[in-house]
């Protein structure tokens, strides 16, 4: 996979050099390349930013240097881009909010290009633009709150998306296995225990050494629901009842949650006389 980063702060992108990202990055798995904004004006100060039409406090990122930018990243596509060319990644506290979903959708993709806002962000124009000339743009957000620049917005999603990458993550299998995965119906991962059995009084739970693969699954599938429920209710939304087993429903229901028109909502309170 292809990535180009357009920053103000390359610095900031350092960390996409350690641990298994720069291991993927070595191996020819990920190829990130950071370009510096400033190189695309063309006067003394290296301005990017300006005040805002219509008054209000701070500044904006001016659309020309976005534009000379960006053009000049589309025109060196990779290789194996093939023709729908990239899916520039906008960080933005008003764009959709980036979940393990959209790190599979983005993981499918050869080539990914950030823009990384700093200020109040950038020109409006600029995404608009490059849309109406068919580059798929996409605003994420981490959540609901406001950073300096988008640059932490990049680590975040380069990095959940690389680790899902064929290679990067030395056991495939434990993938499936971690909280919000698919294959694990987007649930929130039970609780998980290594040696020793026994830890300042506090004991492993029995089933986990009791060498029982389906008690193990079971118990495992029953904590992950009901630590979801507890936690992050709003994810049982996106669970299929036609995916939960009996055992399931009866340990969502215990929890107070039935299946509605969506996924899994509050039971109905009982009404009163
Ligand atoms: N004026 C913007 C607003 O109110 O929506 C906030 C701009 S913020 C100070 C500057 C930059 O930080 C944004 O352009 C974006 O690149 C990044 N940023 C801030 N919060 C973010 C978030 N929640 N998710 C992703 N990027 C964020």
């Amino acid at each position: 996979m292809r990535v180009d980063v357009v920053s103000i702060f390359g610095e900031y992108l350092a960390p996409l050099s350690l641990s298994l990202i720069g291991k993927a990055r070595a191996q020819g798995l990920l190829d990130v390349r950071v370009h510096d904004l400033r190189e695309h004006t063309h006067d003394r100060h290296r301005t990017v930013d300006d005040t805002p039409y219509g008054g209000g406090a701070g500044l904006l990122m001016k659309p020309e240097p976005w534009g000379e930018a960006l053009d000049a990243v589309l025109a060196d596509p990779p290789g194996d881009a093939g023709g729908d060319g990239p899916v520039l990644l906008v960080p933005s506290p008003v764009g959709e909010v980036f979940t393990q979903a959209v790190a599979v959708e983005l993981a499918a993709e050869p080539w990914l290009v950030f823009a990384c806002g700093r200020y109040e962000g950038i020109d409006a124009r600029v995404a608009e633009h490059y849309r109406s000339r068919g580059v798929r743009v996409r605003e994420v957000s981490l959540g609901d709150y406001v950073l300096n620049g988008g640059e932490v917005a990049v680590l975040v999603v380069v990095e959940a998306v690389a680790r899902l990458l064929p290679g990067v993550v030395g056991n495939a299998a434990s993938l499936a296995e971690e909280s919000h995965a698919a294959e694990h119906d987007g649930l929130l991962e039970h609780p998980a225990y290594t040696k020793p059995a026994s830890w300042r009084g506090l004991e492993v739970p029995a089933v986990l050494s009791s060498g029982d693969h389906g008690a193990v699954a079971r118990w495992r599938r029953e904590q992950a629901l009901r630590r979801t429920a507890r936690r992050r209710p709003d994810l049982l939304a996106r669970l299929d009842p036609a995916r939960c087993s009996a055992a399931d429903r009866a340990v969502l229901a215990e929890e107070g949650y039935v299946p509605d028109a969506h996924g899994f909502g509050p039971a109905p309170s009982p009404v009163a006389d």
